[in-house]
């Protein structure tokens, strides 16, 4: 079992399998869109073999993002790889849903378990306006498909931004309440590149309840998964609502991940820019012993809380690079 300092047991592994996306979303990127050459992007194999060494050591659950997971090509493939190594137990995906409604049965089929899409506004123009692209069409296709293929819980991944898009935040949990789906409102952290982050968008999720309640009659949901969200059932509401509050509230006792950026990075805590070389190794003859060290290492070094790095500061990549 992977445990670290302070007793917290690490399970799951977050991958971003690339820093590509078919969206350029405001708060995620700017302008400057270079992606990374492939050959400096984890092969399929370097993931597997990490995976599978992983697993000896007590990680149980992967989710796949990016960048666009559904972009790299053969996602399939490694999701089919990852769901027969023993001991894994559930392979997900974050995605921006684009390019799902066409793949979702391969995915399925594959060993997907779960999907998370993210989704800000359910307005054409607005979709346009922080994605940079007129796809809203293909999202919500995308999320009708995946209830269709039962891809249970399907969640929907919403970051509500003051004067963007907080004015959606009743249709969101609409949205919650009349179709099987999770709505998980996510603060706006201040992540990367994006000039966009201004403590003055942050809607927090204190607020969002508050706000919301009013509306709605919400009970908290006590058998949901132990993970960062706090999760509300709605009244004669057929999904849930989700609040994460990575900048609000100490979301960091409940952690149980370790992350694996899209050019080979371990980064045991998201909001610190304190990373381990694996591609490196790698690619440099490393042992299956020297990565489960090194997998151990980058565990215990986790730290106790965001505020241990002096955060929130703003953090060097963004999420692209990272996996949100
Ligand atoms: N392309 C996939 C997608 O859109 O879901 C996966 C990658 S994306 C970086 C993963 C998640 O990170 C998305 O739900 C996105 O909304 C979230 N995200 C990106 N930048 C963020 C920020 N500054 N604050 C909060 N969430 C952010």
């Amino acid at each position: 079992m992977l445990t670290d300092r302070f007793n917290r047991r690490i399970n799951y592994l977050r991958i971003s399998v690339t820093d590509r996306c078919n969206l350029k979303c405001k708060y995620c990127v700017d302008g400057k869109f270079p992606f990374m050459p492939h050959s400096e992007i984890l092969s399929y194999e370097e993931i597997i073999r990490f995976v599978r060494v992983c697993s000896e050591l007590g990680i149980r659950k992967i989710r796949l993002t990016g960048g666009e997971p559904l972009l790299r090509k053969g996602i399939e493939f490694l999701i089919k790889e990852i769901s027969s190594i023993e001991r894994i137990e559930d392979v997900s995906l974050t995605t921006n849903g684009v390019l799902l409604e066409e793949r979702i049965y391969e995915l399925k089929q594959a060993g997907l378990k779960r999907v998370n899409i993210s989704l800000d506004t359910l307005r054409r123009e607005r979709f346009k306006y922080i994605t940079g692209f007129d796809e809203i069409d293909k999202v919500v296709n995308g999320i009708e498909k995946a209830l269709e293929a039962g891809l249970k819980p399907v969640k929907i991944n919403t970051v509500i931004m003051r004067d963007i898009n907080d004015d959606e935040v009743l249709e969101f949990v609409s949205l919650a309440k009349n179709l099987e789906v999770d709505v998980r409102f996510i603060e706006f952290m201040p992540f990367g590149e994006a000039g966009f982050w201004d403590e003055k968008r942050v809607v927090t999720s204190e607020f969002l309840e508050k706000y919301i309640s009013e509306f709605f009659e919400l009970e908290p949901d006590l058998n949901s998964d132990k993970g960062p969200a706090v999760v509300y059932k709605i009244k004669g509401g057929r999904g849930r609502l989700g609040f994460i509050s990575p900048l609000s509230s100490h979301i960091c006792s409940e952690c149980n991940r370790i992350r694996l950026t899209s050019e080979g990075m371990i980064k045991p805590c998201l909001f610190s820019d304190v990373e381990y070389n694996l591609k490196e190794r790698l690619r440099n003859g490393v042992t299956d012993k020297e990565i489960t060290e090194l997998v151990i290492k980058a565990v215990r070094d986790k730290p106790k809380d965001k505020e241990e790095h002096g955060q929130i500061k703003k953090c060097q990549r963004n999420l692209r690079h990272i996996g949100g």
